[in-house]
């Protein structure tokens, strides 16, 4: 029996006592948890406070950026990433912002060829106790550190969410309820898997996060070559889906996030720039991400930040909110893609 099972023939009250005494970053163990009556903290004491324990921490260069190797109770490991990011503009007393990276499986099963999690293979789902305790190892080391607090989540380490669809859920609905974090700070990236988008459009439990598709080309061909997930009809599916999306998220802060890394010479001519304006109109309420590509199979190359500028340019002039994103952690191996465990292999 794993704690959620345990939980679940326990009253409302009492489960929510446990889970705000695990997101104490100041409680380290059920003793600890005053509020429990004496005989469920019998109940609970043999189930590990912390389900994941770091036997790996690597600083990057500039000390911004934090990969963690965690070792799961089976032995099986994963790597999660501490973000941080000066941001001067609010006053508080720790000035940095911190974002951090969860995985949602051990490997992926996706395999898309730029990626460096998926040469690793699927070993399996990650449970909702290591989905939460990658937050809760977070805070737990911001708060021995400086103080700080994770600020935002996003979903975009090892694996696919939507192939989690359950556990992935009941960690954000807990990371809502009990981490106090708004659920416009949480972001879900996903490759798009049909039948979980389908899902969290009828399912009334699923938390209004912010929702991210990796495209990565607006053209069928390039984009089942680079992501062997892609379905034949996806874009027909999408298009239909975002009409959906947002008649169900309906606030401002709602939007349908593009993620598409530039690989030269594949997904980067004005024949993508195009179909990416085409379809990106048929999809309401987009955000663009642009994303310089990390390298991790030596296959690819990454294009020339020049292109990355004037897709911007001309993306902004079609009306749409586009961004570059910053990668943080290259260095050290903890960028997006480049999340392979690969010090143990
Ligand atoms: N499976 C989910 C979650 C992983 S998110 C998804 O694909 O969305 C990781 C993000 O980084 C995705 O947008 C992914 O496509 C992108 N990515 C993967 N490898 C990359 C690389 N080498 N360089 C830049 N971005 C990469």
């Amino acid at each position: 029996m794993n704690l959620k099972e345990l939980l679940q023939n326990q009253p409302r009250y009492k489960q929510d006592q446990i889970w705000q005494g695990k997101f104490d970053s100041h409680l380290n163990s059920y003793d600890q948890i005053t509020t429990l009556s004496k005989d469920l903290r019998e109940k609970i004491k043999d189930f590990p406070w912390l389900s994941v324990k770091p036997i790996l921490l690597q600083k990057s260069k500039d000390g911004n950026t934090v990969k963690a190797l965690l070792e799961l109770s089976d032995g099986q490991t994963i790597e999660t990433v501490l973000m941080g990011r000066v941001n001067k503009r609010e006053t508080r007393e720790n000035e940095f912002r911190y974002t951090i990276c969860l995985s949602t499986q051990v490997g992926c099963p996706m395999n898309c060829a730029f990626c460096a999690t998926g040469k690793m293979g699927f070993k399996r789902n990650l449970s909702v106790d290591e989905l939460v305790d990658q937050y809760r190892f977070w805070q737990r080391h911001l708060a021995e550190k400086d103080g700080g607090e994770v600020d935002n989540i996003v979903l975009m380490g090892q694996g696919e969410p939507l192939l989690n669809y359950d556990n992935v859920k009941e960690a954000l609905n807990l990371f809502i309820k009990y981490g106090k974090i708004g659920q416009s700070k949480i972001t879900m990236s996903t490759c798009g898997v049909i039948p979980g988008m389908k899902k969290m459009i009828e399912d009334s439990d699923f938390p209004p996060v912010r929702f991210a598709l990796s495209l990565h080309s607006a053209i069928p061909e390039i984009r089942k070559k680079l992501m062997p997930s892609h379905a034949d009809n996806f874009f027909e599916f999408l298009i239909d889906w975002s009409k959906q999306y947002h008649a169900k998220f309906t606030s401002r802060t709602q939007f349908i996030g593009l993620e598409y890394s530039f690989l030269s010479g594949i997904n980067d001519d004005d024949k993508n720039l195009k179909a990416l304006i085409k379809l990106a109109s048929k999809l309401g309420r987009v955000r663009i991400n642009l994303i310089p590509y990390n390298d991790t199979t030596g296959i690819f190359v990454g294009s020339d930040m020049e292109i990355l500028k004037k897709w911007q340019k001309k993306l902004m002039d079609s009306g749409f909110t586009v961004t570059i994103r910053l990668s943080q952690g290259q260095d050290i191996a903890a960028a997006c893609g480049q999340l392979r465990n690969d010090q143990i292999s």
